[in-house]
């Protein structure tokens, strides 16, 4: 998911978290939500569908405050309907709160059950209205929200970014290990923006300061803006899958962009799986930065193999297996003028499930290709990731059921490589003892899944 948030007395808040989300599209487009305080209430807009979608000229004219926070969703595990959209409202006495989370809370369950036993409602069978709701209940309970959020976050386990606002402030807090990203900005000379990613910032107008720490909590208000602790320090754990894929190449993290990451890791894929070839092709957009490192690696041309419809959106979002192999179509079709008569190096971001590189190399025989060898710039994804991306259950990826070389046979390729784990942390900023998640390439898990939560995830 994407999250944003602004604290901006001076200026038109809706609008500016409209652009943000726009800029934050590629992270979720299953629904878009935006919530606005006013110095009095708390007002919330979404519904299912792209940001463009949810939103008229009319009905961000509509939501004039001083601070807004805004969502747009990628569901995981959960419901998918209109209550599963964010921000979640909470009521609790008089306090109005409104909360988006990027992230999964892997023991929600359990927490959930507590609630309602305690008598609290549920719209949505969701991890995030679990953790809305729990810091309403601790709120009232210590009658201040700081405190709330702080419990809150005790309790939580998983990976979670949130921004809440209420009436009159603005809140923003990250789990412990860090799991997921969030990004402080400063908006002129009173306004303060958080984000998911830089490139939200950048459509805001707002200048990067620095991250949110893990564990951190931030509140922002005519007091000015203001850092506590929440909770216990975990170690650190990024998730190095933001760095593989989810960020959009022109967001930067740690010093660099994520496409000059994944340009040195295609060059280091080209160094560890090096293949004779005419032609370097890309699988159009998240393969590109890689397949143009891997190509500048071995003196290889890159070009153009494949054409992308720009109107469809990410296919691996899409919930069923059949319309995915329906999106590989739709969105990708091969250029016979190109890759006629070539032996072609195909280079992808990643292979989870195997449908695009399968349907692709079909494709591209069919267009004349003589050979494809198929590259993915990251290593074997061969276990669930349960902190928030959706690469499904074990059953589902192809690296935890075949060997590299039942892969080729099912992709049909003439070769397959994958870039090592070693290979991966030297191309992100400050190697493994900058602290990453990379669990769903090792299966070591840095927050602990509880059995009750595994399911059938794993073979
Ligand atoms: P596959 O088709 O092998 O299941 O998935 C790999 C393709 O899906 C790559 O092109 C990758 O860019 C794309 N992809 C889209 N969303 C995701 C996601 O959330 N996780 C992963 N691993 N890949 C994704
Ligand atoms: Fe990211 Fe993978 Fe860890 Fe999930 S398991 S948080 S996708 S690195
Ligand atoms: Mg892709």
């Amino acid at each position: 998911c994407g999250v944003f948030g602004v604290w901006a007395p001076e200026r038109d808040v809706a609008r500016i978290t409209y652009f943000a989300l726009r800029a934050l599209q590629h992270r979720g487009q299953e629904s878009a939500g935006i919530a606005v305080g006013d110095g009095r209430s708390v007002l919330v807009r979404k519904d299912l569908g792209l940001v463009t979608q949810v939103f008229s000229d009319a009905d961000l004219t509509a939501m004039s405050g001083k601070v807004a926070c805004g969502h747009c969703r990628y569901g995981t595990a959960g419901a998918r309907g209109w209550e599963a959209a964010q921000p979640h409202l909470s009521t609790i006495n008089d306090v109005i709160i409104a909360l988006a989370h990027n992230g999964t809370l892997v023991n929600f369950d359990v927490l959930r059950r507590e609630l309602i036993e305690m008598g609290i409602p549920f719209r949505s069978n969701t991890d995030s209205e679990v953790a809305a709701k729990l810091i309403g209940y601790f709120t009232q309970r210590s009658g201040r929200l700081r405190t709330g959020i702080a419990h809150t976050m005790r309790m939580l386990e998983g990976g979670y970014a949130m921004v809440l606002v209420r009436e009159n402030a603005l809140y923003a807090f990250r789990d412990p290990h860090g799991i997921r990203p969030l990004v402080l900005g400063h908006l002129g000379d009173d306004g303060w923006v958080v984000a998911s990613e830089t490139c939200a910032l950048d459509i805001a107008g707002a200048k990067f300061v620095r991250e949110i720490e893990p564990g951190e909590i931030i509140r922002v208000s005519d007091d000015g803006l203001r850092s506590e602790r929440g909770c216990q320090l975990g170690c650190r754990a990024e998730c190095i899958f933001e760095h593989v894929y989810f960020s959009r190449p022109d967001s930067m993290k740690d010093g660099s962009s994520f496409y000059l990451m994944r340009n040195n890791m295609g060059r280091r894929l080209a160094q560890e799986t090096p293949v004779e070839a005419d032609l370097v092709i890309s699988v159009p957009d998240s393969g590109t930065p890689a397949a143009e490192g891997f190509a500048q690696e071995l003196g290889i041309p890159f070009g153009t193999g494949l054409i992308k419809n720009r109107y469809v959106a990410r296919t691996f979002i899409q919930p069923t297996q059949e319309l995915r192999q329906m999106g590989v179509r739709l969105k990708l079709n091969a250029l016979p003028d190109v890759v006629r008569g070539k032996r072609l190096v195909m280079v992808d971001d990643s292979i989870v499930r195997g449908t695009t590189s399968r349907q692709i190399v079909r494709m591209l025989k069919e267009a004349g290709a003589t050979e494809v060898h198929v590259r993915s710039a990251s290593p074997m994804v061969a276990w669930p990731c349960f902190y928030g991306i959706d690469t499904g259950s074990q059953d589902q990826l192809i690296a935890a059921k075949m060997t590299l070389e039942e892969i080729r046979a099912h992709i049909e390729a003439d070769s397959v490589g994958f870039l090592s784990i070693e290979g991966l942390l030297a191309c992100v900023p400050g190697g493994d003892a900058h602290g990453y998640c990379k669990a769903c390439f090792t299966g070591e898990y840095p927050v602990e899944i509880p059995r009750s939560y595994w399911g059938d995830r794993f073979l």
